[in-house]
């Protein structure tokens, strides 16, 4: 049995390849794989998460410099952890070499990623978040990049010490929670711009070191902008006051 999804590049029908990468693969009733399979009962009982670690130690083992992963949908599972959810795709640790981009894809589920080391880049294109993403303590050497149209229903909080050596990118997103960015060094520049907010929320960056600066441009509907006790480490604090605009906004900068 072969997964009849398709996915479109420039226009082409490209069709799933997934069973060359997992042996047995799973195929639902309606011939879709465990990765593109709508039925998400159906993909929590057939290990969803554990078969989508073997498709990422297999990247890993393959040392491929890029990997899309398209229109898959996610689910997580039940763990017994401090964020006490039952439905979480959990990363501790987790090592890439790879670029890897996410396009088009669902997340049914909460996404933790802690202590993980990204080598190379991440991108998450046009992908919905269904439940709050966190990123706790990973380390990227290349970009970050969240792009073209892609949502968050609940809260996207970047905390606790992730190190950032490139840019970070947040663009052209809709958010439905608050973005929350605490506590962390970023070498490159962050930029969040052309986004939309929810009225009742809106951005907080509190207690980060910039090199090279941020900026915060065309967002639209945002509650509240709260940067506080931020430390810049360059000669970029004009450069930063230039490009903010003019929302309700709360700056305490620290200069060393
Ligand atoms: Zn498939």
């Amino acid at each position: 049995m072969k997964c009849k999804h398709t996915h479109k590049i420039s226009g082409k029908e490209i069709a799933c390849t997934m069973e060359t990468f997992i042996s047995d693969i799973p195929i639902d009733k309606f011939d879709r794989c465990i990765f593109h399979s709508e039925d998400l009962k159906w993909k929590k009982n057939n290990n969803f998460v554990t078969l989508f670690r073997e498709l990422l130690s297999h990247i890993y083992n393959v040392n491929l410099s890029s990997f899309g992963f398209y229109d898959f949908i996610f689910v997580g599972e039940n763990l017994n952890l401090d964020y006490e959810v039952e439905n979480i795709l959990y990363f501790k640790k987790l090592l890439s070499k790879t670029l890897l981009t996410f396009y088009d894809c669902q997340f049914y589920c909460e996404v933790v990623l802690e202590q993980c080391v990204f080598k190379d880049a991440l991108n998450i294109v046009n992908c919905n978040f269904m439940k709050q993403v966190l990123l706790n303590s990973c380390t990227f050497y290349n970009e970050l990049d969240i792009f073209n149209n892609c949502s968050f229903k609940k809260k996207l909080g970047i905390y606790n010490q992730n190190t950032f050596n490139n840019n970070v990118q947040i663009a052209d997103t809709v958010f439905n929670d608050d973005l929350e960015i605490n506590n962390n060094q970023i070498y490159g520049t962050l930029r969040i711009n052309n986004n939309t907010f929810s009225p009742d929320f809106g951005i907080n960056l509190y207690h980060n070191e910039f090199l090279l600066g941020f900026s915060i441009k065309n967002n639209l509907n945002i509650g509240e902008v709260n940067i506080e006790e931020n430390k810049i480490k360059g000669n970029s604090l004009l450069n930063i006051l230039n490009k903010l605009i003019s929302y309700y906004l709360i700056i305490i900068f620290i200069v060393n």
